[in-house]
């Protein structure tokens, strides 16, 4: 059965850049004047061409989100489990090369670390581990969704790709929803950040969504690591990649995230910068594609930003968060995978969501019935 690699071994990456940059003004207003838009409206909106029309494709995103998810925004939180890794990772702090102290959290551990999140108000969780067989393999996922299960009604999981099978059994857990983000579609660019581990099969990672669809998970997230290629083509591919997934397996709902590399010091410099403005064309264009597309902000970007682009297309927000194990209480002070930019407390995001007309949504799911 074909997957998705099929697709993308038909599309050359210097073409797509190409005609991606070769999108005129004419291209950017036949697209926003359409009620239904296709992948190449979606290279029009992402273009250099459509950068003066910023503002017309956010009051249209803004529209698009309001008839469709009303004025709401779902908060999540992220919790990592583990930070030990075998991959090589040149963006990730805790790539296996990094020597830094290694644990992975046991029962008690996450329990407490729960705790903090049930006393803020937190109902969906996304769990997070390195990509370490031995020790966060499929049996540590379930014992942990198990272990959890009663306190979430939505359990998400960022962790290394997975066969069909263990999927199909972690869902038969519990589980609601799988992150895993291609971080760049360039096949060589995707060699030279993950040299080593199982990370460096570019094609059982592309693959996951597929096994993900057959295993009948709810929700898949997709996205990029935007920073790693010119932003333009990775951002298209994510697109052409969600929505074969959406044809292919129609009862799976999907979300898209926006991880970019920022310029600082002692970190990977991002090889094609993306600005702020960059990023809210980028938001919009995903918006105008789909209008059923979950678009979900986490807490890399600044307050300023964020409280910025919740009104013109998110439907989902991180706050609050700690990407370190036991990050919440259990040890504080160990490194953190990436340097979080939002620090504020959970009730602050909460409060500056209402004063912007927004409802705050904690639970939109219940998995009592199965
Ligand atoms: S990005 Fe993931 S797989 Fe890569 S080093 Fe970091 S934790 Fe490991």
């Amino acid at each position: 059965m074909s997957t998705f690699k099929t697709l993308l071994n038909q599309y050359n990456w210097n073409d797509t850049l190409q005609s991606i940059y070769a999108k005129t003004e004419n291209d950017v207003l036949q697209a926003l004047g359409k009620s239904t838009r296709d992948l190449e409206d979606f290279k029009a909106l992402v273009s250099p061409a459509a950068a003066p029309y910023l503002e017309d494709m956010a009051q249209l995103s803004q529209q698009i989100t309001k008839k469709r998810f009303g004025n709401t925004i779902q908060m999540y939180a992220p919790m990592y489990l583990s930070n030990e890794c075998q991959n090589i990772c040149t963006y990730c702090g805790f790539s296996m090369t990094n020597k830094i102290p290694r644990r992975t959290l046991n029962d008690a551990e996450i329990l407490k670390e729960t705790a903090f999140l049930k006393s803020k108000g937190y109902d969906h969780i996304l769990l997070v581990t390195g990509e370490a067989n031995r020790t966060v393999g499929v049996e540590y996922l379930k014992h942990a969704i198990q272990l959890i299960r009663s306190q979430f009604s939505n359990i998400t999981i960022e962790v290394q790709p997975l066969d069909q099978d263990e999927y199909e059994l972690l869902i038969a857990h519990g589980l609601y929803a799988v992150l895993v983000y291609q971080e760049t579609y360039h096949r060589d660019e995707y060699k030279k950040h993950h040299p080593k581990g199982k990370k460096s099969n570019f094609d059982y990672r592309l693959e996951t969504p597929d096994r993900l669809g057959k295993a009948g998970i709810h929700k898949i997230g997709l996205g990029s690591l935007y920073g790693l290629e010119d932003w333009r083509a990775d951002s298209f591919f994510t697109a052409l990649h969600f929505k074969y997934l959406q044809k292919t397996y129609w009862k799976t709902k999907y979300s898209m995230s926006f991880p970019r590399l920022r310029p600082f010091s002692g970190g990977l410099e991002p090889k094609v910068e993306m600005t702020d403005r960059d990023l809210v064309q980028l938001i919009c264009a995903y918006r105008l594609l789909d209008e059923d597309l979950e678009l979900s902000m986490s807490t890399r970007e600044s307050e300023l930003f964020r409280d910025h682009i919740v009104n013109l297309g998110i439907t989902s927000i991180s706050a609050e968060s700690k990407t370190n194990p036991g990050g919440y209480v259990v040890e504080k002070q160990s490194l953190e995978q990436f340097e979080i930019s939002d620090e504020r407390p959970t009730e602050v995001v909460a409060e500056m969501l209402k004063s912007k007309g927004l409802e705050v949504v904690w639970k939109d799911w219940a998995n009592n019935w199965q």
